[in-house]
């Protein structure tokens, strides 16, 4: 098979649980997957493809963003340091009914697919909605996407009748299903406490009728615990199971307020999990459970959630809080070590996303989504070991990024959005947006 592009003299990150890295080592792909790796002296001569010189630079897997809503950088900053029923009910649901359109789910979603391809992550998953034009903003960007269509039971932006939440949902798979090699579309039912068990039934047949994974927020504050418990033991978690709606492509995000039965059942289940730790902590939701995950062999991963909820959509703050925070609920340093978190924003989001045979690794066979990352950065140095990555990488030392085998970041350069055109049309849409007043400090 021809090399199409050779990645040569970098490091290559080990596999779990190996502590060296390869180095010098290289990568050779053929269209979109990864033909060879290992060390240099095994290095294929190069046939006429492209050819980077990684010296100095690690190469990693592409990192997995399993949750986000990406329209909503429109909204970053616009309401901040709120509880979620106010943050949610006073600033989100107004403003999304006064700014959401097709136009600027598009715009703030190309936004978006640049912020994350400049800081690393090479497949997201969304939810929101016209996630007709968040697809098409990310496969122009050459950023790979679960893109979700939102099914929520009150009149949202795009559906203002509730009645044909599901036909909309419907018509977006339609579009989308076997169309761009980087698009897998897929449906979002909110949450349980904005979908009624009808809802949620229909869209998981839905779903299962249409062999795609369907993402719910799940368990993501105390008030939503409240809300669904009832007095026979129900828990957000049971209420779905007891509707059916929990399997193998059902993919439960946040999952804070989840008891030892409840996790039993993700597990039993094989529910994907993807925790979103920044989110949580800027809403006081709290802190999932992720040792006790762990211990299930629940497939987790990592998302950003939404801009208005982190801010920021780089996965590698995502990696440094969780690899800290989950010490704090037992208060024991070693609980959940940065090996497992650097897992969780690859391999494990892949996992979670029914995606492992593809994504998550630098295998022959992979899919070749691959970033170079700059050991050269003065927070990178000295290098002893992957933990680096975490307690003290950033998105800002992603130097260049591969995604199905195209160059779409290069020195810092994202080469596929006209990041210029695209941040002038969302500052535009951003003087449409009210802004918030400002609050004298206490
Ligand atoms: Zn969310």
């Amino acid at each position: 098979m021809p090399i199409d592009l050779l990645i040569t003299n970098c490091s290559l990150l080990p596999e779990p649980g190996r502590e060296q890295l390869i180095a010098p080592g290289f990568i050779a792909v053929s269209g979109s997957r990864i033909l060879a790796s290992g060390p240099m002296e095994e290095c294929p001569s190069s046939t006429g493809g492209t050819v980077i010189d990684g010296q100095g630079d690690l190469a990693m897997p592409g990192l997995i963003n399993g949750h986000c809503h990406a329209p909503m950088t429109l909204f970053r900053g616009m309401a901040d340091d709120l509880a979620l029923s106010s943050w949610l009910n006073e600033h989100i649901f107004p403003a999304e009914a006064r700014h959401v359109s097709a136009e600027m789910a598009y715009w703030c979603s190309k936004l978006a697919a640049a912020e994350m391809l400049l800081s690393g992550t090479t497949t997201v998953a969304d939810g929101y909605f016209f996630e007709e034009e968040v697809a098409r903003a990310f496969a122009e960007a050459g950023l790979r996407a679960i893109p979700s269509q939102a099914i929520i039971d009150f009149p949202a932006p795009g559906v203002p009748d509730p009645g044909e939440r599901l036909t909309r949902a419907a018509s977006f798979l339609d579009a989308w299903q076997d169309q761009d090699p980087l698009i897998s579309p897929a449906l979002f039912a909110h949450a349980p406490y904005t979908c009624s068990a009808e809802t949620l039934i229909r869209a998981k047949e839905l779903a299962r009728g249409r062999r795609v994974p369907l993402f719910l927020h799940l368990a993501e504050t105390s008030q939503e615990h409240s809300l669904i418990s009832s007095p026979q033991g129900a828990t957000p978690t049971r209420h779905l199971d007891a509707l059916g709606i929990l399997d193998r492509d059902t993919i439960c995000v946040h999952c804070v307020w989840v008891d030892d039965q409840d996790l039993d059942i993700l597990a039993d289940r094989e529910c994907g999990v993807i925790l979103c730790p920044q989110s949580n902590l800027k809403l006081a939701s709290g802190i999932a459970p992720l040792p006790r995950m762990l211990e299930r062999g629940i497939r987790v991963g990592l998302g950003t959630d939404g801009a208005a909820s982190n801010n920021s959509l780089d996965l590698f703050k995502e990696m440094g809080l969780a690899a800290k925070i989950h010490k704090i609920p037992s208060l024991d340093p070693v609980a959940v070590p940065a090996e497992q978190i650097l897992h969780a924003a690859a391999r494990g989001g892949a996992a979670a996303l029914g995606l492992a045979d593809d994504l998550g690794a630098l295998h022959p066979g992979k899919l070749a989504d691959i970033l170079l990352i700059d050991l050269h950065q003065p927070r990178m140095q000295p290098f002893y070991s992957p933990n680096t990555l975490v307690y003290s990488g950033s998105g800002h030392a992603v130097r260049s990024v591969i995604v199905h085998g195209r160059l779409v970041v290069e020195e810092r350069q994202i080469l596929s959005i006209d990041l210029e055109e695209t941040k002038a049309h969302v500052l535009r849409l951003s003087g449409q947006v009210a802004q918030p007043e400002l609050r004298s400090p206490p």
